[in-house]
């Protein structure tokens, strides 16, 4: 089974990992409300999802994994 088209839709921080894809469908933007870094901001909420990891707040991830928990999409990988 190809993998190719779930890699594509991923968006690679530094150390954040996201499946854009999986945005898309979401409606509950449970990874905005999860970190209490600040890490993530969701647009486009009402016509096209999409997760960003906010410009230079990466490095206040203190890799909890509650984000990874939340997000019922399995959208969000962290190294
Ligand atoms: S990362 Fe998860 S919770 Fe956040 S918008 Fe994408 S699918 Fe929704
Ligand atoms: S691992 Fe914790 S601090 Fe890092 S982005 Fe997720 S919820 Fe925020």
């Amino acid at each position: 089974m190809s993998k190719a088209n779930d890699q594509d839709s991923i968006d690679r921080y530094r150390f954040h990992h996201i499946d854009i894809h999986k945005c898309l469908k979401c409606k509950n933007f449970w990874c905005e409300d999860a970190c209490f870094r600040g890490i993530y901001k969701v647009i486009n909420k009402d016509t096209t999802p999409k997760c960003l990891v906010v410009e230079d707040r990466e490095d206040f991830c203190l890799k909890c994994h509650i984000c990874t928990t939340a997000c019922k999409s399995r959208a969000i990988t962290i190294d």
